[in-house]
């Protein structure tokens, strides 16, 4: 049977020892490998407490002890020899911010992250047949609407639709790489630029989704990609409470990216003609990840906290609404 071009899996990660120390409790249960529930407490008109479960199936749901390595087996794996016949693997990471989207993508340390384990997956079959095949990744990020090279001292970028409609950033530093080791310097180095300016709680990087992408080409001609597009936090585009005039511009920006995002994912099983890939600058760049021959994983993390019940109940609802 042929695969679903997309895939949506939840993963839930543990409560953390601050959390835990401000006595926030765990609402969500994972119930089954494709289920979970999330507990949300509510008054009645008489003040009372009760508890309202709100029940959700996916295609996978991780509890909180599963790690990296697992769901890279489950999600990633099985797509990586289709990138070498043609495809374009795409691999996102949804959530709030603080909800394991960059442990899960970009890793930690000591904790690979997933598009490590896709990288030495890529190089093992390079180095046994390499089909004439060469590796390049590109890294960069989309903040205020406006791409960034990560890999190049965050120089801004404009994409390009060509006469094939192809969708082209012109200018992005791509870098030949030969090894896993090799890739990983380039990575820390991007990550190291995407950390600058970040000030505490009004990280930067929640407000950018940041793409990193493994391109395989036989000399100019693409063959095949690997995406990794560890997106901005998704609390950003309902932030309305917030005062700063810059913050909710980005919020408005993040939200149509998300909102197109999920038009885009849903128009890959629906054989619609039309992907409404214009409707935003990360659908606009990520154009070829949504048509032609495409596999596209979503991984929604959800923290477990009380405190961030509402958050995670529109997660889950969008992350619901893209399978
Ligand atoms: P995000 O990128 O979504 O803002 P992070 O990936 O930075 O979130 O994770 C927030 C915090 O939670 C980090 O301190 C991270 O180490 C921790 N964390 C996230 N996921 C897990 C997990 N599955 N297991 C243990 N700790 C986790
Ligand atoms: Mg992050």
């Amino acid at each position: 049977m042929e695969r679903p071009k997309i895939q949506v899996v939840v993963r839930k990660r543990p409560l953390s020892a601050r959390e835990i120390r401000k006595s926030q409790t765990d609402i969500v249960s994972v119930d089954s490998i494709t289920s979970l529930t999330v507990k949300e407490e509510k008054l009645k008109v008489d003040l009372t407490k009760y508890i309202e479960g709100h029940n959700f199936i996916f295609d996978h749901v991780f509890d909180q002890e599963v790690t990296n390595e697992e769901i890279y087996r489950v999600c990633v794996e099985p797509l990586i020899s289709a990138a070498f016949d043609r495809t374009k693997i795409t691999c996102f990471a949804y959530g709030q911010t603080g909800s394991g989207k960059t442990y899960t993508m970009m890793g930690e340390k000591n904790i690979p992250g997933l598009y490590i384990m896709a990288a030495e997956d890529v190089f093992k079959t390079l180095n046994k047949k390499s089909m004439g095949l060469k590796a390049y990744v590109s890294f960069y990020e989309i903040y205020c609407n406006k791409l960034h090279d990560l890999l190049n001292e965050r120089q801004q970028l404009f994409a390009r639709e060509d006469a094939k409609q192809n969708v082209n950033i012109i200018g992005l530093k791509e870098w030949g790489v030969s090894s896993v080791e090799d890739l990983m310097k380039v990575i820390d180095f991007g990550l190291s630029v995407r950390m600058v300016g970040v000030t505490g709680a009004n990280d930067e990087s929640s407000r950018s989704h940041a793409v990193l992408q493994i391109s395989l080409k036989n000399g100019n001609k693409l063959h095949g990609k690997v995406s990794f597009i560890d997106l901005a936090g998704s609390e950003r585009g309902a932030d309305t409470i917030d005062n700063c005039k810059q913050t909710r511009i980005d919020g408005a920006e993040i939200n149509k990216s998300l909102l197109a995002l999920k038009e885009c994912i849903r128009a890959l099983d629906q054989d619609k003609r039309h992907t409404p890939f214009r409707g935003s600058i990360l659908t606009q760049v990520l154009k070829d990840s949504f048509v032609g021959r495409c596999r596209t994983v979503m991984i929604a993390n959800v923290s477990p906290s009380s405190l961030n019940c509402e958050h995670t109940l529109n997660s889950l609802r969008y992350a619901d609404r893209v399978k």
